[in-house]
Parts: structure tokens; C-alpha cells; sequence
């Protein structure tokens, strides 16, 4: 990757003169069968840039209450849209079409306009869980029958993709715009790519251009993104398996209250009150174990593509010691 980088062909994005950033773009674009993609400077942006597409000031988006687009974009669905958010709840992170039919709106002045609908595949907070297509199309379908949009946040979305068997293609068939993450699970250092219609990526670059995103030579760093498409996404497998084994360990352990089901390379688990989650962090972080505090007694791990066998084998050690 850092070959590719190094050697990458560039020129001024800005007058949409980089040939690497061209190239990502086409890539990724082909892979969702869809006219076109923006390349962006991270995952945050790309939805941002699309909410601030797809909606107008006093409309209203429906996501799930764990969505990153809602608690951890700093406001933006506010500061950069002006439009109010409507929260619905869901295992595990998910929503269904039926809830997304109860929560649309009347057509009466006292409410706001329901303009838009936000999933997230995986879902982060729901501990990498990931949708059923039936379920999308439905929303889809739904979606169609009310008049309003229906963005992905994809940012873990290759890892949806191999845990269940899933085309980027399908998807692209089913949104109006996906986001995907190049610096997540496919370990690329920097950026995100909006994928949609012609006319909406048009319009999603004058967006990006008033965030500040617009730049030049992008396409030394659009070179690590290229290099993870082509050759990261066959090895996501490798890291969900090493969440399950993760998973199964915490399984047998006193500090462990209960595991969450583990889908993909997202694990999250209840401690006993043995420890407090900041007590378990700031411990395993003595034993150079870095992991998040996701709520009260609940603790996240991601395993990614620098995580390797030898950090398992320590990982594993540590726990057991704890
Ligand atoms: C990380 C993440 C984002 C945002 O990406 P950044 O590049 O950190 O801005 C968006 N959605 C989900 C689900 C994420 O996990």
C-alpha cells in the first residue's frame, strides 16, 4: 500500500484533474454498479454530505437511536442540515420497514417533513450486526411508497458483505447513496467514498466544496484506498473469525457477564462487577490491550488487519489473567 502511495500519478482534484482519485472513484462506483462516487475525507463527511443532498431545512431523518449519523457526528444533522432526527429503536441497532412507517410523518403543518431514511450496515454500536436484504428491500419499498430517500452509512459495509454473503452490487440496486469507509476495516490511512447517481454526486461535490473538502493532490492518499479495494476485502473473513474465538474465550470467564452475539469483527460484552469498565480499560491498557468503554459495564473490541495471530495468542493471555 505504502508502494502504491509513494509511486501514486496526481494532479489538481479541485479541477477534477487527479488521475488516482478519478480512477478510485470509477472503481468503486463499477463495484456498486451506480454512475459515480466521491472520494472525501472521511466517513463523517461522506454522511454528512449526503443528508445535507437529500434533505431540506425543517425535514425530518429516521434512524435508529444507536446510529453513528445521530451520537457521534457532533451535531451535524443539525448544524450542517437544519432538519431534526426521529429515533427509533431496534435490536441490535436495526430497524424494520414497519417502524419506519409509524414514524413518518402526517402531512400537517405542526410536524416536520420525513425526507429521509439512514441505516447503517454494519451497525457499530449494535455490535457489527448486520441487516437481512429482505428487511432493506422492504424499507425500500416503504421508502418508495412515502417519497423519501434512503441513504446507507457504510462505513463497516465490506464486513456485511462477507458475513452474509452479499454483493456491493444488491446494494448499490437499493440506495440512493452508501458511504463506505476506506480507512476502517480495509486499512487504508485516510477517506471515504459517497457512491450514487449522477446528478446527486454532482450536486454532493459543491456540498463537499463548502465543508472545505475539496482538494489537490488527493491522490497520493487515494492510492491506499485503491490498494485496499483491491486487495483487502477478501481477507475481512480472518477478522470476524478471530472475533468469534475472542468471543468464545470471554465466554468461559468469571469477569464476563454475558457476550453479545458476535457477527462480524465487532465484539461487545457485560462485565460482572468485578471491574468497573473504566477499571477494565485502563487494565488492559497496562497490558498494552487498547479497547473502548461502549456504555456502562459494556466493553467493544475490534479485531482488524493488524491485529495478527501474535496479538491474539496475548490477547487471550491477558484475559484469562484478568
Ligand atoms: C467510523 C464510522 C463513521 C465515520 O467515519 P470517520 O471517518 O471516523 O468520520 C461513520 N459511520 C460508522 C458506522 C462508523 O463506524
Amino acid at each position: 500500500m505504502h508502494e502504491a502511495m509513494m509511486t501514486a500519478e496526481v494532479g489538481d482534484d479541485m479541477f477534477g484533474e487527479d488521475p488516482t482519485v478519478a480512477e478510485l472513484e470509477k472503481v468503486a462506483a463499477d463495484m456498486f454498479g451506480r454512475d459515480a462516487a466521491l472520494y472525501c475525507a472521511s466517513g463523517t463527511m461522506t454522511n454528512q454530505i449526503a443528508i445535507r443532498l437529500h434533505t431540506r431545512l425543517q425535514d425530518e431523518i429516521i434512524c435508529h437511536k444507536y446510529s453513528h449519523i445521530y451520537l457521534y457526528e457532533s451535531g451535524g444533522i443539525m448544524s450542517n442540515s437544519g432538519v431534526s432526527v426521529r429515533l427509533l429503536e431496534g435490536e441490535r441497532g436495526l430497524i424494520t420497514a414497519e417502524d419506519v412507517k409509524a414514524a413518518i410523518q402526517p402531512d400537517d403543518i405542526h410536524s416536520p417533513v420525513s425526507r429521509l431514511v439512514s441505516l447503517e450496515n454494519t451497525m457499530n454500536k449494535g455490535g457489527g450486526s448486520c441487516y437481512d436484504l429482505d428487511e432493506i428491500w422492504s424499507i425500500r419499498e416503504t421508502c418508495h411508497e412515502h417519497g423519501l430517500a434512503l441513504h446507507l452509512d457504510g462505513a463497516r459495509l465490506f464486513n456485511a458483505l462477507v458475513a452474509k454473503g452479499q454483493s456491493a452490487k444488491d446494494y448499490g440496486e437499493i440506495f440512493d447513496t452508501i458511504s463506505i469507509c476506506l480507512s476502517k476495516g480495509l486499512g487504508a490511512p485516510v477517506g471515504s467514498l459517497l457512491v450514487g447517481s449522477h446528478d446527486d454526486i454532482k450536486r454532493a461535490k459543491r456540498i463537499r466544496k463548502v465543508m472545505g473538502g475539496a482538494w489537490r493532490q488527493a491522490g497520493y492518499i487515494a492510492a491506499g484506498g485503491l490498494y485496499a479495494l483491491q486487495h483487502n476485502i477478501g481477507r475481512l473473513q480472518e477478522d470476524h473469525d478471530k472475533a468469534k474465538l475472542i468471543a468464545s474465550v470471554l465466554e468461559g470467564l468469571d469477569y464476563v457477564e454475558e457476550v453479545y452475539p458476535c457477527e462480524t469483527n465487532i465484539l461487545i460484552f457485560k462485565l460482572t462487577d468485578k471491574y468497573t469498565h473504566q477499571e477494565y480499560v485502563a487494565k488492559l491498557a497496562e497490558h498494552d490491550v487498547h479497547a473502548f468503554a461502549f456504555g456502562p459495564q459494556l466493553i467493544r473490541f475490534v479485531t482488524h488487519l493488524d491485529f495478527t495471530d501474535d496479538h491474539m495468542n496475548l490477547l487471550i493471555e491477558v484475559l484469562k489473567r484478568l
